[in-house]
């Protein structure tokens, strides 16, 4: 399955936040769509980094609760791995298990058009995996 085919279904809404945004502000947005990170980006379109609450989690155990009040541009991943829509979701699912993260913006040329997440990804293999066993079963009631 292709990564333009999960946008299809799933739409591509995006949830931002700007650099200057403060951690607080991100917690918010957060909570608010129910997500556990969201592309750092000033136009909505060119990404700067992404956060994710996994670096919120560690730097306020580095730093303690005045983290809160910083930039989100001091806590944020900066060097993105982005896939393109016509990326196999096979190779995305590799791309994530070996680098251990669990959102990956989409991009076409330089655009933010989607994000995908390691639960779309699964959910894609078990749609995959349900559809070719209906057919395994359907051959052998033939
Ligand atoms: P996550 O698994 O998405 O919560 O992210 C774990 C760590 O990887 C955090 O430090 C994120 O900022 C970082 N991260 C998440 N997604 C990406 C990505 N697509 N490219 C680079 N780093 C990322």
């Amino acid at each position: 399955m292709l990564i333009g085919t999960i946008l299809r279904s799933k739409g591509s809404e995006v949830t931002t936040v700007s650099p200057a945004a403060t951690v607080r502000e991100l917690l918010a947005r957060l909570a608010e769509h129910n997500i556990g990170a969201v592309v750092v980006s000033t136009d909505g379109v060119t990404i700067e980094g992404i956060v994710s609450e996994r670096d919120v989690v560690r730097r306020l155990h580095d730093r303690g609760a005045e983290v809160l009040d910083a930039p989100v541009s001091a806590i944020m991943t900066t060097e993105v791995t982005t896939v393109g829509p016509d990326a196999n979701v096979d190779s995305l699912r590799r791309t994530m298990t070996t680098q251990r993260f669990r959102h990956v913006p989409v991009v076409d040329g330089d655009r933010l058009v989607g994000i995908v997440s390691i639960g779309d990804v699964v959910k894609s293999a078990i749609e995959e995996l349900e559809t070719e066993k209906a057919s395994l079963v359907d051959y052998l009631h033939r």
